[in-house]
């Protein structure tokens, strides 16, 4: 079959590679329909991300139809299903999924021994994404092998496009539990670092958890534009002061509610010293992450607060001013979405019309022209916010 493979820095190619089959009675093998590539997937690109080996299939927003189940994974999935994959592979009944905490599953990962080196402890399995979370083939290609297929699965009714239901494998439950983090309350003002398509999917879930200003922080016109047509107020980072205007418009109280949907790559720019600071030490293997945003958000939150982080971080980060966050009493929550905490509840939205995420596709490609639209995402050439592929 073809897939997108991963061949080191910079290095995606659209390569054949055997197709997958069942290895585990709770497996099924999927034809993917749909599938997307993430701002996750450009911290691959980059080689940001430790333990990836070239070779690797990427790729972990999918949906299609089941084409093959193994004989546990049949207690609940028959040939011909149409299911969106979540990115999160769960078992369904070790204590982390008993307690929603689905992407801590401590079953799904085949290869805890290395993070329980890394991070202490293991974490779930992810599809198409570093070794330390398993390191299983993605779905950035014609067919994915699904583990745990039984539980990793959520079915999805005919009737209604890819293009609707394809997010529910990432990025609307992962903006959607972004602003469920910050426990919204009435008179909160949310703001919102990152509008790619993960912050715009928090913008709306904020407004839908009743937040009642949505503050949206981005440098990019195209999608600072996207923002405002959902309401959200917008601030250029480029040409405007962040903390200068946050402050404007919550009466210099600074909002309650910030989210981090920026991650490793913060933009690096003369005019935001730290970042050349970061960008300096990354290329001495010195720290891993640029968090600059983060820096920002603890400086511009009110005083007991919360500052709710989606955006992905690798590793060790330097200068985050923890003692201004500790004296200003802030809640810090974060995590790899617990994606089948809120799929049920946001499919039901989707069918009701009162969610649309397919807003932020702005271009659909097939997989052949897959690496070429890793550069037109990463370059945001194009005007280009979400990219779909076609196998
Ligand atoms: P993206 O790269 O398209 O979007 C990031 C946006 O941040 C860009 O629009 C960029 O211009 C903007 N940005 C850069 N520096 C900024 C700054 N200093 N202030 C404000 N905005 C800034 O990526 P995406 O697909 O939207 O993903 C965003 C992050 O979320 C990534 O780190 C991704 O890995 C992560 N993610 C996490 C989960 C999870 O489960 N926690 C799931 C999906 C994606
Ligand atoms: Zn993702």
């Amino acid at each position: 079959m073809k897939a997108l493979v991963w061949h080191g820095k910079e290095d995606v190619r659209c390569d054949a590679v055997s197709d997958p089959a069942i290895e585990d009675a709770r497996d099924a093998i999927i034809r993917v329909t749909s599938c997307a590539i993430c701002g996750s997937d450009l911290h691959l690109f980059h080689n940001l991300i430790p333990g990836m080996l070239p070779g690797d299939v990427l790729g972990h927003e999918s949906m299609g139809e089941v084409v093959e189940v193994g004989s546990e994974a049949a207690r609940t999935l028959k040939k011909g299903d149409r299911v969106v994959i979540p990115f999160t592979i769960y078992c369904g009944d070790c204590e982390q999924c008993r307690r929603g905490n689905f992407s801590l599953c401590q079953r799904s990962n085949r290869k805890k021994s290395l993070a329980e080196k890394v991070f202490g402890h293991s974490t779930g399995g992810l599809f198409g994404y570093t070794h330390l979370t398993g390191g299983y083939p993605g779905g950035q290609a014609e067919y994915l092998r699904v583990p745990f297929a039984d539980t990793t699965h959520l079915k999805v009714p005919d009737g209604i496009s890819d293009e609707k239901l394809l997010f529910l494998s990432d990025i609307l439950p992962t903006g959607w539990q972004a602003a469920q983090q910050c426990d919204i309350e009435p008179g909160d003002t949310v703001a919102i670092w990152g509008c790619g398509p993960v912050g715009q999917m928090a913008i709306r879930s904020a407004w839908l958890l009743g937040a009642e200003q949505v503050v949206a922080i981005d440098r990019l016109g195209d999608r600072l534009s996207m923002a405002a047509a959902a309401g959200a107020i917008t601030i250029n980072f480029e040409t405007e002061s962040v903390i200068g205007r946050l402050n404007d418009l919550t009466d210099g109280q600074g909002p309650q509610k910030c989210i981090e949907a920026v991650g490793t790559e913060s933009h690096v720019s003369l005019a935001q010293p730290d970042t050349l600071y970061d960008r300096a030490k990354q290329m001495m293997l010195m720290e891993n992450d640029r968090p600059h945003a983060l820096r920002e958000m603890i400086y511009a939150c009110r005083p007991g607060g919360t500052i709710s982080i989606v955006g992905v971080y690798t590793g060790l980060v330097d200068k985050i001013p923890l003692g201004i966050s500790m004296n200003k009493g802030l809640t810090w929550r974060m995590a790899q979405a617990h994606v089948p905490r809120w799929t049920q509840d946001l499919l039901k939205r989707i069918e009701d019309g009162e969610i649309d995420p397919s807003f932020v596709i702005t271009h659909v490609a097939d997989l052949d022209r897959g690496p070429e639209m890793y550069t037109t995402f990463r370059d945001k050439q194009d005007s280009c916010v979400k990219v779909v592929l076609k196998p």
